[in-house]
């Protein structure tokens, strides 16, 4: 497949291939937006199995990141890098090749970690250029942001339940935690702050273990928890568990979780709503790592940090209003409402095709 055939008819600004023969690296930047200011997005270190699997995957993450930040009120564009490989074929030197090349777009394209990378990473890539975030605290940056991310998908839960039952309060609600991780686990003590009854899966037993004695949560098998009979899913592990085979044993009223890609296909949007069950697009509920890490391009502002992850409960109301008016599922409503924003606020040059 080659390049152009890959980007279409999308819209993606750039696609920028870096490779340094010295270390071996070979990585992409896609730009799919710099409308509503800089590309920010993670760098994914993978070993995919082609070039193609891993332009197709940095063609189709760079876009949602322009989703997400658009969604989230952030002046920010989105992009995404990928890097081909394991562990085995990192260095610093790779590093620092690879931060030559995240320089290069002088700032059109900002990274920080995502999937096989970590802040240690971003501290070497730093030697290289300042056109990274997501750093460790002591380290300038603005450390962790999966509680900030589970705070948000509290806020998503909220708007949820209140289009759902009329009032947001998740007291007596019933949520199914799968996956308590970073996000998973801080999630699971707002909601037993807020007065949910708890339901959790792990296949980490010691990481189910430590919530269920501190925190009186129950826990459930992992071949348990999807089917469990709640309120809300919570999907906070792995992407795709949204699929034909999983949604038609589903037994909530809605889905808002911080993994990402929780549809496994597009046909699995149609699939969930056809079942009755309000999808919270999973780009809108998670939106507020990406909050936390962008705060780092400017003076850390801990209230505007706080404002901008509550205002995650406004965008998913806008969202399924507008799903509901328009008769849309809320993915399809959410990538509209970003897109409006694109257009409206942003330079005018994403949509550069006209209407779509
Ligand atoms: P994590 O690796 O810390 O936690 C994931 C947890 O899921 C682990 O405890 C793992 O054991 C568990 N798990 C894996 N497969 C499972 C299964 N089949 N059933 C039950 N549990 C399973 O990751 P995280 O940082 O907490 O992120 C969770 C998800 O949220 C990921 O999809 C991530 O991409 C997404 N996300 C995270 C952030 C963030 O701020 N960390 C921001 C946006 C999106």
């Amino acid at each position: 497949m080659g390049v152009f055939e890959a980007i279409g008819t999308d819209d993606h600004e750039r696609v920028v291939v870096g490779h340094d023969p010295a270390t071996g690296l070979r990585a992409i930047i896609a730009i799919y937006s710099t409308d509503l200011g800089p590309a920010l997005g993670g760098t994914r270190l993978f070993p995919y199995p082609s070039e193609d699997a891993a332009l197709t995957d940095v063609l189709r993450l760079s876009q949602a990141m322009a989703y997400k930040a658009s969604a989230a009120g952030l002046d920010l564009g989105g992009g995404k890098a990928v890097v081909i490989g394991d562990r085995s074929v990192i260095s610093d030197d790779f590093w620092h090749a690879y931060g030559r090349f995240v320089d290069s777009l002088a700032g059109a394209y900002i990274t920080a970690e995502d999937v096989g990378t970590t802040t240690a990473d971003m501290h070497v890539i730093a030697e290289e250029t300042k056109w990274v975030v997501g750093r460790a605290a002591e380290d300038h940056g603005a450390g962790d942001p999966s509680p900030a991310t589970a705070r948000g998908v509290v806020r998503a839960m909220q708007a949820a339940t209140l289009h759902l039952y009329g009032s947001d309060s998740l007291s007596g609600s019933r949520v199914a935690v799968q996956g308590v991780g970073k996000v998973g686990s801080a999630l699971v003590e707002y909601l037993v702050d807020a007065d949910a009854d708890v339901v959790l899966a792990d296949i980490n037993p010691a990481a189910a273990a430590a919530l269920v004695d501190r925190l009186g949560v129950k826990e459930v098998s992992t071949d348990d928890i999807l089917s469990e009979e709640c309120d809300i899913l919570s999907p906070c592990s792995l992407g795709g568990v949204l699929n034909v085979e999983t949604i038609p044993e589903l037994r909530c009223r809605a889905v808002v979780g911080s993994a990402n890609n929780q549809l496994a296909t597009e046909d699995d949007d149609e699939r969930i709503a056809e079942a009755g069950i309000l999808y919270v697009p999973d780009f809108v509920a998670n939106a507020a790592g990406l909050i936390h890490v962008s705060a780092e391009l400017s003076v850390f502002d801990a209230d505007q940090v706080s404002r901008r992850i509550s205002g995650i409960y406004d965008a998913v109301l806008s969202i399924l209003d507008r799903a509901s008016t328009d008769n849309l599922t809320p993915n399809d409503a959410a990538i509209r409402f970003a897109e409006d924003r694109i257009r409206r606020e942003g330079n005018g040059v994403t949509f550069r095709h006209g209407e779509q």
